[in-house]
């Protein structure tokens, strides 16, 4: 077997590169079974694809029939089952190495970019830094880029010090690289920011640290979902995803590194799937990736996040950016004219995330009454308690787009915003 027998093909929607006018959106979204629901007897308005993106029919079916028809464990047994899910698996590490641009032998599969960066921290980070050494944050970076870093800072007298924002919301670059000082061994930051939709130049600044000896991760969780990453183009030491915000399945991501880290780490966790070699006298691991593989690992749904990637490759990710592009734009649009209402985060260079306030309404009690409306929205913190604090709030409103909505669902959910307002008073 060499794929699997009656797998789901994502259905072709365009040639990737071609104009996303050209894309039948509304057969798209009829590919997300769950789109079709309704909540509180409206029919649901989901924005809130930044926090989990739904899934098209082809990534379920492939999880579904990998249970059905394929179910073993990888790299261990060598009955025919077996090796149907080793392929299957090492396929799906080989659609989102060709995705990204980079090779498969250097990507880490494991449950999230949560992982991913605490890998980094205490494989790369931990055994390196000292005091005297300092990490670099960005202001807009989720906590899952803070508090590994802070994890190790307690553990090894690391300081760690924080590059600033503009009130737009964007980095400030002139501030960014003043503080590449020699002291400064690693930089993190995000792609794209989850909370205000800032995307960053994330190539021109690996390049600049790069210059002065200074290790890269990216935070790509919110990046991959929205546009075209060419991981390799970007040049960063560490590029860390998440598959469940592109299509695929929660508990499964992506860890990138260079080859001479990857060959020079430890391993983070030990185990079975890890080794060549165990005796009680001592161990020899076995090469990257696997090195960093201990366990079973989530088969399933990384073979269900290689069909995202197959759905996703169909569509174009071009197309994709393009579709979020004109929405993201009608809906600015229509927020901007809702009285009382503000936008945080206004940078230039924006994804199709949109973070709010409406005078006078706790963030919470308006998703809530939202909610009533049958519309999803994201409030509170956003896991990113340092951006709150420079804007100067306790939570926001988020409302995420994604490729699957629709400018009549950007009418609606302006309908429901002035009818909310109108309840508050
Ligand atoms: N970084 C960013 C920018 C995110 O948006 C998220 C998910 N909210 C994460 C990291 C963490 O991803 P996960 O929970 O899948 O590990």
């Amino acid at each position: 077997m060499t794929s699997f027998a009656g797998q789901p093909q994502a259905r072709p929607q365009a040639q990737t590169g071609s104009p996303a006018a050209t894309i039948d959106w509304a057969r798209v979204r009829a590919d997300f079974p769950l789109l079709q629901r309704e909540v509180n007897g409206k029919p649901l308005l989901y924005f809130d694809s930044a926090n989990t993106g739904q899934k098209p029919a082809s990534v379920i079916e492939t999880v579904d029939m990998f249970y059905r028809r394929h179910n073993a464990n990888v790299s261990r047994a060598v009955h025919t089952l077996g090796s149907e899910a080793t392929e299957a698996y090492e396929a799906a590490r080989a659609k989102l190495a060709s995705f990204t641009n980079v090779r498969a032998d250097d990507l880490i599969l494991c449950s999230g970019t949560t992982f991913a960066i605490n890998l980094v921290a205490y494989s790369w980070a931990l055994p390196r830094l000292g005091p005297g050494d300092t990490i670099l944050l960005t202001r807009m970076e989720h906590h899952a880029n803070i508090v590994p870093w802070q994890l190790v800072a307690a553990r090894t007298g690391v300081t760690i010090k924080v590059a600033e924002i503009t009130p737009e919301g964007a980095l400030d670059l002139d501030a960014l690289y003043a503080a590449l000082t020699p002291d400064v061994k690693l930089l993190g930051l995000a792609h794209v920011s989850n909370v205000l939709g800032t995307v960053n130049p994330v190539r021109e600044i690996c390049r600049e640290a790069r210059r002065r000896g200074i290790v890269t991760v990216v935070d790509g969780s919110q990046a991959l979902p929205h546009m075209p990453v060419d991981i390799a183009a970007i040049g960063s030491d560490f590029y860390a995803f998440t598959g469940h915000k592109m299509c695929g399945p929660t508990g499964t991501g992506v860890l990138w590194a260079r080859r001479e880290h990857l060959d020079a780490m430890p391993p983070f966790l030990g185990g079975g799937e890890m080794i060549k070699e165990v005796r009680f006298d001592g161990t020899v691991f076995n090469d990257a990736p696997h090195k960093f593989e201990a366990g079973t690992p989530n088969i399933a749904g990384h073979i269900g996040l290689g069909a995202a990637v197959d759905y996703l490759s169909s569509l174009g990710m071009a197309n994709v950016a393009a579709r979020e592009a004109e929405l993201l734009a009608h809906f600015q649009e229509e927020l901007r004219a809702v009285e009382g209402l503000r936008i945080i985060g206004t940078a230039p260079a924006k994804a199709a995330v949109v973070s709010f306030l409406l005078e006078g309404t706790h963030a919470h009690d308006l998703a809530t009454l939202l909610d009533l409306e049958g519309v999803a929205v994201r409030s509170g913190h956003h896991c990113a308690h340092p951006l709150m604090q420079f804007f100067g709030v306790a939570a926001t409103c988020r409302a995420s787009l994604a490729f699957y909505n629709t400018h009549e669902e950007v009418e609606r959910f302006i309908a429901a915003l002035h009818k909310v307002r109108k309840l508050l008073g």
